[in-house]
């Protein structure tokens, strides 16, 4: 999986110039500075991989720094999700590191700016500076502010740090151009008054660092050579750059942009997975529809799968919408390898096999995977009564239907040739039962006399199988685009995402099933344990839970093609 070939991408091609041409003395560090105000999506996962494979190629370094500069959304619990999320991806990153320790160091900067006669406080309220700032095709106004002397400057910036001003009064502005083509460099604010306690600073600041003032210092600080970002922030370079040049740092690190990941029949951005989860289209932050890597998890997604997506997808600077085929076809190769193969049965029909003898349970051999030997075998049980699925059976097959009909014989996998001799319905004619007999020579599945028989089914033994709930998962959104021509892609939701299916019938080896461990169930798609399954305490008897993590071929491609 992993050897496809990595082709090199512009990224790549930029830090090996550097590195031939020894800038940074050779030297490579990248970092990844998620906000801890949500949970990680796959388009995180697009960031993560670059960065830690260009430090992981090169003998570099990638740190993971929490940019937590805005204490009002972010959450102990967001940084715990992040960091055990990057180590289930499979990267090591040492201590997590914080924007907010370097709090002081930044407030340092600020200044300094301010001595340089490149900062002021400016007084304006939030609709002034609205109104001074211009348009896209208006240059800006200077604010009044704008010339205050360096020494009332510092003694404002002071008493804001003091707390001795309310939210929105004054803001600390770096004195850039209010004429230039980026708006960007109107002025930005890089320091604003927030009475808001911080998950690690505390009460201790009374203002906050805006980010784009955080964040190249702390790229800086921390001695990044390449700051990896998204194209959204390719005007905001300008001041990226300012802001370094305009003070005594450490390093310029080069900030370059590439496009975000979108995948088609999803959302990636945390404030629409967040309403989501708010609003209840969904149940909770890892429910296994989520394109959040915690659900993705759940779901039953590999690491693996989704770093080799990120590999094959490449990066560059023009965004596309990527088909979430490609995704799952990712996940199928992996799991086709490493996936054991079982029995289960979705919706069971029973079956009694009248000419087998009573009580008896005869062990089978079934192969835990057709093409890898050193998977081995395990031993399954047949006896006079099983389970088959209900789509295997028609009372009046069309010809091509190579499974069970009346007066039909089939392959049972693994163990003998059936026909099918009477159907039992109830008293509303629902089929309940089916009577078939077995070729007690076909042991193993072939007949001595070389006859042919098509179709082989699935099917459990009804003595000892489990009885299990089975979650099945379709596209969360019924279009490729949910938010075409700007609907609301709440409006867009497939009503039909989440399927559960009770009192499914398992082969009894998946008693052992555990959280993470990925199972083929023949015919029917790759499965795990639900990892929520166990630690519900209330009701410590309920029958286990697995969830589909894929179908075995891509019905939609199919469809499409139709
Ligand atoms: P969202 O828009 O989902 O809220 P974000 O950009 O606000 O995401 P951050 O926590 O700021 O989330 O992101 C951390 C890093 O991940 C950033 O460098 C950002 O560029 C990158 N990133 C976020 N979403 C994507 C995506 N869809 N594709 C590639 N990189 C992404
Ligand atoms: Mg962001």
């Amino acid at each position: 999986m992993e050897a496809k070939i990595e082709k090199g991408h512009f990224i790549e091609s930029i830090i090996k110039e550097d590195i031939k041409n020894n800038k940074n003395n050779g030297k490579v560090v990248t970092r990844f500075p998620p906000e801890p105000n949500g949970y990680l999506h796959i388009g995180h996962a697009k960031s993560i991989c670059l960065n830690f494979n260009m430090a992981n190629k090169f003998n570099g370094r990638c740190n993971l720094r929490f940019d937590d500069s805005n204490p009002a959304k972010e959450k102990q619990i967001f940084i715990d999700s992040i960091k055990s999320t990057i180590n289930w991806l499979g990267f090591e990153f040492g201590t997590p590191l914080f924007a907010s320790d370097y709090f002081d160091r930044l407030y340092d900067f600020a200044v300094e700016l301010i001595k340089k006669g490149k900062a002021y406080v400016c007084s304006l309220n939030a609709g002034d500076i609205k109104k001074y700032r211009g348009t896209l095709t208006e240059p800006g106004k200077d604010s009044p502010y704008r010339e205050r002397p360096v020494k009332e400057n510092i003694k404002l910036f002071t008493r804001m740090k003091n707390g001795e001003f309310d939210e929105g009064e004054h803001t600390l502005r770096a004195k850039i151009d209010m004429k230039s083509p980026n708006i960007n460099l109107r002025d930005p604010i890089i320091y604003r008054v927030k009475k808001a306690s911080h998950p690690r600073t505390g009460d201790k600041w009374n203002i906050y660092p805006m980010y784009d003032f955080t964040h190249c210092l702390s790229d800086s600080l921390e001695g990044i050579t390449h700051s990896l970002c998204s194209l959204e922030f390719e005007d905001h370079r300008p001041l990226y750059d300012w802001t370094l040049d305009a003070l005594e740092t450490p390093c310029h690190p080069q900030q370059i942009e590439f496009a975000r990941m979108n995948i088609n029949y999803t959302v990636l951005s945390k404030r629409k997975l967040q309403k989501l989860v708010e609003e209840n289209h969904v149940n909770g932050w890892d429910d296994p529809r989520l394109p959040t890597l915690e659900g993705m998890r759940r779901r039953g997604y590999t690491p693996e799968s989704i770093r080799n997506f990120c590999n094959v997808i490449g990066v560059s600077k023009k965004g596309s919408r990527i088909d979430m085929g490609l995704l799952e076809s990712c996940l199928r190769d992996d799991l086709n390898v490493k996936a054991p193969r079982v029995m289960g049965v979705l919706k069971p029909l029973e079956v009694i096999i009248e000419n087998y003898p009573e009580n008896l349970t005869e062990e089978l051999t079934a192969r835990n995977h057709p093409q890898k030997e050193e998977m081995g075998t395990r031993k399954i049980t047949f006896s006079k009564q099983i389970y088959v699925e209900q789509d295997d059976f028609m009372e009046n097959p069309p010809k091509k239907f190579f499974r069970l009909g009346p007066g039909r014989e089939v392959r049972l996998r693994y163990a003998y040739l059936v026909t099918c001799k009477q159907v039992i319905k109830d008293e509303s004619g629902n089929i309940i039962r089916l009577i078939c007999t077995y070729d007690p020579e076909t042991r193993g599945g072939n007949a001595p006399d070389g006859r042919k028989v098509k179709g082989t089914i699935h099917w459990v033994n009804a003595n000892d199988c489990i009885d299990a709930k089975v979650n099945l998962y379709d596209r969360l959104f019924k279009d490729e685009n949910p938010e075409q021509g700007n609907r609301d892609f709440i409006e867009n939701l497939n009503p039909g995402s989440l399927k559960e299916l009770e009192l499914c019938k398992l082969e009894k080896s998946l008693i052992n099933a555990r959280p993470g461990k990925a199972y083929q169930f023949e015919r029917l798609g790759y499965f795990c344990l639900d990892s929520k399954n166990k630690d519900s305490g209330d009701t410590p008897n309920r029958d286990p839970v697995f969830n589909r993590t894929v179908t075995l071929r891509d019905a939609w491609a199919k469809m499409k093609k139709r």
